[in-house]
């Protein structure tokens, strides 16, 4: 029982894989107005605000909090798949 549980969630991991992988968080300056909204969501402070939001991204994991919670919608996930 334990180990289907466990391949069940390899092959989760292997179908749907962590977006840390491929789609870095972006910010559109040109629409950032800093409210800072993101700078608050952000769980691990990989957000700092000043005139206008900048991501942390050693700090960031991508979790996409930020992208949901920005009210311009000026945060974005890079499509493009690293190799
Ligand atoms: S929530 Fe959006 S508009 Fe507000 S500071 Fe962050 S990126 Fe900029
Ligand atoms: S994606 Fe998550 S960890 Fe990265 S900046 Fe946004 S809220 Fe923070």
């Amino acid at each position: 029982m334990f180990i289907e549980k466990i391949l069940a969630l390899d092959y989760r991991v292997m179908a749907f894989p962590p977006p840390e992988c491929c789609m870095p968080v972006k910010i559109d300056l040109d629409i950032c107005d800093g409210c800072g909204e993101c700078e608050t969501v952000c769980p691990v402070l990989a957000i700092v605000v000043k005139t206008k939001a900048q991501v942390i991204e050693e700090a960031c994991t991508k979790c996409g909090i930020c992208i949901e919670k920005c009210p311009l919608s000026a945060l974005l996930l890079d499509s493009v798949v690293a190799v």
